[in-house]
């Protein structure tokens, strides 16, 4: 099966930060491998921008270092690589000052589509959009894209929110969470409302209840400074689980359309009932072979989380009465992220008491092995009556759709969404809000409380989390590379 391809009109993108760790491992990367693949135009013109005193061919090499080491080698190709870097250009520029911008505006060619990409540390957002517009760049048909974290609470989303909405409107500000442009994720639409096997059973009445796990075995070390500020809440449940839980509670969008599709996240968000302390546990590894939290951040002692499960509930029709339950942390047992949709069991087993027999789970694994598999119940072979097993319906889809579909990494799918100007996949302003609304009450419930619970590395994190469960009659799912 052949990739699909569809090519972007002539571009200029600016990316500030160019010289950074995001730009360097993720956006110039994905850039380069969309080139190779005929998507970007030849005629394209991607300018780093940074305060670093360099030029073009100086950064040209380390656009290249990046890709050396990012980009897997049979998707390198010196032919492809001398092309792209052809059309890689630098300004030196302050965010902060004048320095730089006038050979930044002249660089710019007026007839083409502009892209900012603000791969800087959030402090520095306004500041460019003031500098885009002040130096006359910052037309009505450009866009700016923004990185992770927005925000660290509701009030400073809402203060960032009203920066940029000084100089641009909402349909030119593209919110980057690079989680929905994972494959895997945009699965999880798939699956749901291109199939109709399962959206009828999609509800209260059907399922039982469903977990979200993002398990990570690597630790915060070298992200310390920014990772103990933020803690596992802010840094992976206000965001990335957010939108997982609204791509699998939200209504069917009325079509594949930005807004259509936001709408529907919102109203997932704000029927998000508030969760209860009890319904909260926190923990933070401890040394093992490696060192433990405190040391790995560099912080001293420290209350922040770098593990949390939650119980949410969901106040509408139709999720009444199933809990989701959400999971992340690091230095766990392995990396792993799935969503499991756990069905009730039948109302009423002709068969008996069946050892055999569980309820059918789907699971979507979104990494690593990315797949859907549907454990159903059947009879165990044999003579010896009517033995029921579960046993799993597995589609691999590295398996199933061949080697042709090599998965792309989200930031290509985003970048190049980006450049068509479609939002459908980036956050729009009110839902990142209504996210911090949500989150700022749940962090605020533990301020006072204790310290998070110890865990082993390598575990499933404390035991607190598996006595979260065991109340309710219910067990996490193993955590499993
Ligand atoms: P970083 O490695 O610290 O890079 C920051 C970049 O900003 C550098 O190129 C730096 O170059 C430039 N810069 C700093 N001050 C500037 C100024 N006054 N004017 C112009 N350029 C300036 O940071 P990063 O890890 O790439 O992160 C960038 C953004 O992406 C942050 O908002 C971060 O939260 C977000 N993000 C990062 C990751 C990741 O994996 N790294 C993941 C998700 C989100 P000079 O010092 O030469 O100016």
């Amino acid at each position: 099966m052949e990739t699909y391809v569809q090519p972007v009109g002539p571009f200029d993108l600016v990316v500030f930060g160019a010289t950074g760790d995001l730009a360097q491992r993720k956006v110039l990367p994905a850039l380069y491998r969309r080139f190779r693949a005929g998507q970007i135009s030849e005629s394209a013109q991607i300018i780093g921008a940074a305060r670093a005193q360099m030029d073009a061919p100086a950064f040209r090499a380390q656009v290249a270092g990046g890709i050396a080491a990012h980009v897997p080698a049979d998707q390198q190709d010196a032919d492809s690589l001398a092309r792209f870097l052809g059309r890689v250009f630098f300004c030196p520029i302050d965010a902060s000052s004048d320095r730089g911008w006038k050979a930044l505006v002249t660089r710019i060619r007026p007839a083409v589509g502009h892209v900012y990409y603000f791969s800087v540390g959030p402090e520095l957002f306004g500041d460019l959009a003031r500098q885009l517009y002040a130096h006359g760049i910052a037309d009505p048909a450009c866009r700016i894209v923004v990185e992770k974290p927005f925000g660290h609470d509701l009030a400073s989303a809402r203060q960032l929110n009203a920066t940029l909405a000084r100089h641009f409107e909402e349909r030119q500000i593209f919110r980057i969470d690079h989680y929905l442009g994972k494959e895997t994720v945009q699965n999880l639409m798939a699956v749901r409302f291109g199939n109709m096997l399962f959206e009828p059973l999609w509800k209260a009445q059907y399922v039982d209840h469903i977990q979200i796990t993002v398990a990570e075995s690597g630790g915060v070390a070298g992200r310390g400074d920014y990772y103990d500020r933020a803690g596992a809440m802010r840094d992976m449940v206000q965001n990335h689980m957010m939108q997982l839980l609204c791509l699998i509670a939200m209504e069917p969008p009325h079509c594949f359309d930005a807004d259509a599709l936001r709408d529907e996240k919102l109203k997932v968000i704000r029927a998000l009932e508030p969760v209860q302390p009890g319904d909260i546990v926190r923990g933070q590894y401890t040394a093992g072979e490696r060192p433990g939290y405190a040391e790995d951040a560099a912080v001293g002692n420290s209350d922040t989380e770098s593990f949390i499960a939650l119980k949410v509930k969901i106040s509408n029709w139709r999720w009444k009465g199933t809990p989701f339950y959400l999971r992340t942390g690091k230095r766990l047992k392995a990396r792993s992220s799935e969503v499991a949709i756990t069905f009730r069991d039948p109302p009423h087993s002709i068969f008996g008491k069946q050892p055999g027999q569980r309820s059918n789970v789907l699971v979507i694994r979104l990494q690593p092995n990315e797949g859907i598999k549907l454990k159903v119940t059947v009879k165990e072979p044999g003579p010896g009556g009517m033995r029921l097993v579960e046993v799993p319906l597995d589609m691999s889809f590295a398996r199933a759709l061949g080697s042709a579909h090599v998965l792309p990494d989200a930031y290509e799918r985003l970048i190049m969404d980006l450049l068509r100007g479609d939002q459908t996949l980036f956050m729009r302003g009110d839902e990142v809000e209504a996210a911090w609304a949500w989150t700022d009450p749940v962090i605020a419930a533990w301020q006072d409380g204790p310290a998070p619970d110890l865990y082993a590395p390598g575990s499933a994190g404390p035991e607190a989390a598996m006595e979260l469960m065991r109340r309710d009659r219910r067990r996490w799912r193993e955590i499993k590379p």
